[in-house]
């Protein structure tokens, strides 16, 4: 998702707020590298935004690069799982795309995939598949976050919004809770630490399996000179 930064000074995105969430340390070690685009996040939201559905595959791919000339042509396999699950699924309809909000009191900013005007619901696009129920926990910080923003930028006030699965050809309707607002809260303070150049501590259950800065993350230690020295032969 891409975000603008109509919003105050210093103001941080939301996607770096739900980095901060996911593992402060990876957001702190990935901070100044370059954001390559795989290209599922537009082939989702293109097909989530197809007025036609299901669409027509050809058609689609044709604006998909339009709108991504540098995606690889391996995606369109991507697009065509996508579409089979997809194709009996309801997305929720829209009147505005790509809503720009911001909370000047929380500093922070984003921007809402869909919005419906007439039904007044919000849908934020994912090109991740879904968990067996409910929204994964960075979705459900993700959407607290816009709900919030969208209150105080733009004075529409709603309890909750849909997160499209869009590999799984699911959607789901969430209300944040106070957890998933503390959860916020909480990102947000770690966030700000990491762009200050802090880095964080290990968090207990940091996603550290497929984790690419697993070397940054833990140097090994440093063999020192007195166990050299004094070794007992
Ligand atoms: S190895 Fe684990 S703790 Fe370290 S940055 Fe990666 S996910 Fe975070």
């Amino acid at each position: 998702m891409t975000e603008s930064s109509e919003t105050c000074d210093n103001a941080i995105p939301i996607s770096s707020v739900i980095q901060a969430y996911r593992c402060p340390r990876r957001f702190y070690f990935s901070r100044h590298d370059k954001i390559v685009s795989t290209g599922r996040y537009t082939i989702c939201k293109q097909i989530s935004l197809n007025i036609v559905h299901p669409p027509d595959e050809d058609a689609l791919w044709d604006e998909i690069c339009l709108i991504e000339p540098t995606i690889n042509p391996d995606m369109r396999e991507y697009l065509s799982h996508c579409l089979v699950s997809t194709a009996h699924t309801p997305l929720p309809t829209w009147t505005d795309s790509d809503i720009a909000v911001n909370s000047k009191r929380y500093g922070i900013y984003g921007q809402i995939d869909k919005y419906d005007a007439q039904s007044g619901s919000i849908s934020v696009i994912r090109n991740s598949g879904s968990p067996s129920k409910g929204c994964w926990s960075d979705d459900r910080i993700r959407l607290a976050a816009y709900l919030l923003c969208l209150r105080e930028s733009r004075g529409i006030d709603l309890s909750g919004g849909y997160v499209e699965y869009i590999p799984d050809g699911i959607v789901r309707y969430y209300e944040p809770q106070p957890r998933d607002r503390r959860g916020l809260i909480q990102a947000l303070v770690l966030a700000r630490k990491v762009l200050s150049g802090n880095l964080p501590a290990k968090p207990v259950h940091a996603p550290c399996t497929r984790c690419t800065y697993q070397k940054q993350c833990n140097p090994e230690k440093p063999t020192l000179l007195s166990h050299i020295l004094f070794k007992k032969r």
